[in-house]
């Protein structure tokens, strides 16, 4: 052996014991996660200050990590895969995805480029084509054709790439300076948009609020005549941002209508569908993505609500040289034959950042065992939950349902009004029954109530529904 060996490194018979070690801790901690408070009940500071203080000199056992991982980082955690986690919206694991992404951690790749890993390329560019069909996609965001798509992080970093590659399309055609440009957003669409577009140099003042009507829907004609008044100005509309499924409500922007605008005067549409696009899988939600060919790009997070472990969105653009042109920098060490030979997708090209993970894996994984039917079946559990879930609240007297409930959020609150409705909240995450998270829509403090682990059974709706009837008699 060679006398310069690290003796710390672990051998593959050790890495084989420690991983079955941290798998069962893993099955433990599923098993468990139902009688654990949703939300941590920790304090600011506690994980920080229990755990020991100064890195080792030398390093230690592996069970002496392992056990400071049982006494001080679960309980630190709140558990998104627990049953009674009905917060923000969901970040669904499943078995398929873990074991994907041990893979993808296991083969330490880093596929920047095609030729540095084929693999996760070529995966990737299958599983997105995959997805097109499966989620009843516009053939153009295929790979044969002048589209394609590629994996983020998250619906964020795919909407700053739109909005860049909506920058660089508008500057080329239009041939003015980037304070010129303008955006469209409404007061529902995510702040990811805003943060994109302020990161991408769109001036604060050029960033428009397109108005929206009583069920928080981008509306087409507030759209058209900003853009009218913006042309007539001298400023160039270069970006638009809908959203299928706003974050507060699931509202659902018309977007055949204000693809219809965008496309009469060039401007790049991106439609966020980071939850709602999810629900496409099943053919009787397409009615979701109408108007979808219309768009320039698009993306939604199978890690929300299709069973991959966070983090996988699917970002699509109609015509993938707009994006990569923008995003393609290729420094004299990343040259190579097949990026020379334009055969083969760079997939850093598409995105911020250079490196990029292996995360088709996971996704091929899931899809490959649950098969289309059995996406379809988890989506369509919840949203049969949620519809449930809300017809008790609408047949209750102390509580108001806001919106129809579409999919699988319901929106609702106390008849006593905000105050009221804020502390059962308060209430109810204290005890740590249930996590739920609030917003709110016209002034007024609502509850969301989002169904969507993988272990959530109809007992868990009920049990919550008591919970929430429970703390209401005794928050007045
Ligand atoms: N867009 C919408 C509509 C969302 O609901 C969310 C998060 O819930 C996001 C974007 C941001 O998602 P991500 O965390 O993937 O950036």
């Amino acid at each position: 052996m060679d006398s310069d060996r690290n003796p710390n490194h672990v051998s593959p018979d050790e890495l084989l014991d420690r991983g079955q070690q941290a798998l069962e801790l893993i099955a433990e901690y599923l098993e468990q996660v139902e009688t654990y408070p949703v939300l941590s009940q920790l304090n600011p500071g506690d994980v920080y200050n229990q755990l020991p203080q100064h890195p080792p000199i030398q390093g230690e056992p592996f069970q002496d990590v392992l056990e400071d991982i049982k006494k001080y980082i679960i309980p630190g955690l709140t558990h998104w895969q627990s049953p009674n986690f009905f917060a923000y919206f969901p970040a669904n694991s499943s078995g398929p995805g873990i074991v994907g992404d041990i893979l993808s951690s296991g083969f330490g790749i880093q596929g920047m480029l095609w030729s540095t890993s084929p693999a996760c390329t070529e995966l990737e560019t299958l599983v997105t084509d995959w997805m097109v069909d499966i989620a009843g996609l516009p053939p153009r965001f295929r790979s044969n054709s002048t589209g394609g798509g590629v994996i983020q992080d998250t619906a964020s970093m795919a909407t700053l790439c739109a909005v860049v590659a909506g920058r660089e399309q508008a500057l080329r055609k239009f041939g003015k300076s980037l304070p010129m440009l303008t955006a469209y957003i409404s007061d529902h669409t995510h702040s990811s948009a805003e943060k994109g577009l302020k990161i991408a140099g769109f001036a604060q003042d050029k960033i428009r609020r397109v108005d929206v009507d009583d069920d928080c829907r981008m509306l087409p004609e507030k759209l058209r005549s900003l853009i009218a008044s913006d042309l007539k100005k001298g400023l160039v509309p270069a970006f638009v941002c809908t959203t299928i499924g706003t974050t507060s409500s699931l509202a659902v922007d018309p977007v055949r209508a204000i693809g219809e605008i965008t496309n009469a005067h060039d401007i790049w549409l991106h439609v966020d569908g980071a939850l709602a696009g999810c629900a496409t899988v099943c053919p009787e939600y397409r009615w979701l993505i109408d108007g979808l060919e219309l768009a320039s790009s698009y993306c939604f997070n199978p890690h929300k609500w299709l069973l991959t472990n966070f983090d996988c969105d699917l970002f699509y653009v109609a015509d993938r040289n707009a994006l990569v042109d923008a995003l393609t920098f290729t420094p004299e060490f990343l040259k190579n034959k097949y990026t020379e030979s334009g055969k083969v997708f760079d997939y850093s090209g598409w995105q911020v950042s250079l490196g990029r993970r292996f995360r088709s894996l996971k996704l091929w994984l899931v899809i490959r065992h649950y098969g289309i039917e059995g996406l379809q079946a988890h989506i369509r559990k919840h949203c049969r939950l949620a519809k449930e879930f809300a017809s008790w609240v609408e047949s209750d007297d102390d509580f108001v349902l806001i919106q129809p409930s579409t999919l699988n959020l319901v929106c609702f609150r106390h008849q006593d009004g905000n105050d009221v409705t804020r502390k059962i909240l308060e209430t109810l995450n204290a005890s740590g029954k249930i996590f739920v998270t609030h917003t709110v829509l016209d002034n007024t403090y609502v509850i969301r109530f989002a169904v969507g682990s993988l272990l959530t059974e109809r007992s868990h709706i009920e049990n919550a529904w008591t919970a929430i009837k429970e703390v209401a008699r005794t928050s007045r």
